[in-house]
C-alpha cells in the first residue's frame, strides 16, 4: 500500500509509476509482450504472461489503482462484467447464496438471476436502503452481499455504513460496484468494503475509448480473484492497461467539474415546470441524500429525470438536444443521454423493469465535462420546444 502520497490528485500521477523510470520515460511504456524470459518462478501463477495479469503495464495499472482507493492491491481486468462476475465466482461455489440490491446495473442483475442459479448458487435481493430487512433473507449458505454505490439508473444510495457491519457479524465478503462515485467521491474500502469493483470504461478512464474492469481490496481477496482470472481469462491486454492509466491521470480533475456540473443541471431541472422527477443524491429532496452527503465528497456526474409528457417526449426531448449524444455508457468526457429501457437495462423483461422502478420514459443523463451553461442552455432550449 502506497502511503507516500497523502492526496488523490498526485496518487493518480505518481503512485504505480516505475522507480528508476524505464530508460528515463516520463510515461509509462506499453509493454506489448505475451510472454517474458524465465526468471526462476516455480508458481504458475507467477511465470510472466499476459493472461496471467503480470507484465509491467500490469503492475504499473494495478499499483495506481490500489493507491487512489486506499487499498493494498487491486487487479484489472478486460471489462466491468469481467470483474464482477470474476470476483462473484471467486467467492461462491455450488450450494451457496448472494444477498445483492434490487435495482442493480442490468448486466449484474441478469448474471446474478440467471447464471449464478445455473452453477448451483442461490440469491436473494435485497433493498439497500433497509438494513432492517435483511437479516430476514439471510440463508445459512449466505457468503455475499453485492451492493452499488450509487445505483444505476435511479441513482439510489443505500446505508452504505451498514453493509460492511452487517457483512462481518454474518461472516460475508462485501462486494461493491462504485462505478457510479468513483474514487474521488467514495472509497469503499475506507469504509469497511472487503472488495470495491469498477467498470474503469466509465468514470477511471473518462475519455469513452476502451473496456476494462478492476476488482480492488486486500492483497488475500485480491489474489483470490486473480487466481479466477487467470483460469477464466478476462485479462485487460497490455496497450488497454496503458490508455487506462493515461486516462486516470485526469479523473480527480474530471469529477470534481462533473460533480460541480451534475449538481447544477440536477437543481436547474427540478425547478423546470415540465420534469416530473429528478434523481440525484445531491439533490436535499433526494431520498437518497442523507446517506450520500455523510459518505461523499462529490455526487457524481449521474442523474435520470422523468418529463410529464412520458415516452413520446422523452424521445422528442433526446432529439431536440444538440450537445448530449444519444448513447449508453457514462463517466465520459461528452454529455451522454440515454433511455435505459432501451440501452443498459433492455435485457430486463418490462415487467422486471417496473418492479425495480425502471419506466419507459426514464432518460438517464451522463454529465460530461462541456461548459455547464452551454448545457443548461441546450436543456433550456429543447424543454421549451416541447
Ligand atoms: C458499465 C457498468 C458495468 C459493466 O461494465 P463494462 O465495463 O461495460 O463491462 C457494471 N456496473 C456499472 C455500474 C456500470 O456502469
Amino acid at each position: 500500500m502506497s502511503r507516500k502520497y497523502k492526496n488523490i490528485e498526485t496518487k493518480l500521477i505518481k503512485s504505480g509509476e516505475p522507480e528508476p523510470k524505464i530508460l528515463g520515460a516520463v510515461s509509462m511504456p506499453i509493454f506489448q509482450s505475451s510472454t517474458f524470459e524465465y526468471g526462476g518462478e516455480d508458481n504458475y501463477h507467477d511465470v510472466r504472461y499476459i493472461r496471467l495479469n503480470n507484465t509491467p503495464s500490469h503492475d504499473a495499472l494495478h499499483k495506481k489503482l490500489a493507491a487512489i482507493e486506499n487499498a493494498e492491491a487491486a487487479i484489472a481486468a478486460s471489462s466491468g462484467m469481467a470483474a464482477m462476475t470474476t470476483a462473484l465466482l471467486a467467492f461462491l461455489v455450488k450450494g451457496d447464496h448472494v444477498l445483492a440490491q434490487d435495482n442493480l446495473y442490468g448486466g449484474v442483475h441478469e448474471f446474478i438471476s440467471k447464471d449464478l442459479p445455473q452453477f448451483g448458487i442461490e440469491y436473494d435481493f435485497i433493498d439497500a436502503s433497509k438494513p432492517d430487512e435483511w437479516k430476514s433473507k439471510l440463508k445459512r449458505n449466505t457468503k455475499v452481499i453485492y451492493i452499488e454505490t450509487i445505483s444505476n439508473p435511479l441513482m439510489k444510495v443505500g446505508d452504505l455504513n451498514a453493509v460492511p457491519k452487517f457483512a462481518k457479524e454474518h461472516k460475508l465478503i462485501s462486494m461493491i460496484d462504485n462505478t457510479f462515485a468513483s474514487p474521488v467521491n467514495f472509497r469503499p474500502i475506507e469504509h469497511g468494503f472487503d472488495l470495491s469493483l469498477h467498470s474503469c470504461t466509465k468514470y477511471l478512464n473518462g475519455h469513452t475509448d476502451l473496456v476494462a474492469g478492476a476488482a480492488i481490496g486486500s492483497t488475500e481477496y485480491v489474489d483470490r480473484v486473480r487466481m479466477k482470472l487467470n483460469h477464466l481469462g478476462g485479462t485487460l491486454d497490455p496497450h488497454t492497461c496503458y490508455l487506462l492509466q493515461r486516462g486516470m491521470k485526469t479523473l480527480s480533475l474530471r469529477m470534481r467539474y462533473q460533480n460541480q456540473s451534475a449538481l447544477r443541471i440536477a437543481e436547474f431541472f427540478e425547478a423546470q415546470p415540465g420534469i416530473e422527477k429528478v434523481n440525484y443524491p445531491g439533490l436535499k429532496s433526494s431520498p437518497s441524500y442523507k446517506f450520500a452527503s455523510e459518505l461523499f465528497e462529490g455526487f457524481s456526474g449521474m442523474m435520470s429525470i422523468e418529463l410529464d409528457g412520458g415516452e413520446r417526449a422523452a424521445d422528442r426531448f433526446i432529439e431536440l438536444l444538440e450537445i448530449p449524444i444519444n448513447a449508453p455508457s457514462l463517466g465520459g468526457v461528452e454529455t451522454l443521454i440515454t433511455k435505459p429501457s432501451v440501452t443498459s437495462h433492455a435485457g430486463l423483461s418490462p415487467s422486471d423493469r417496473r418492479k425495480v422502478g425502471i419506466s419507459d420514459s426514464l432518460i438517464r443523463l451522463s454529465v460530461g465535462i462541456e461548459h455547464t451553461d452551454d448545457l443548461l442552455e441546450d436543456f433550456a432550449q429543447a424543454l421549451s420546444k416541447l
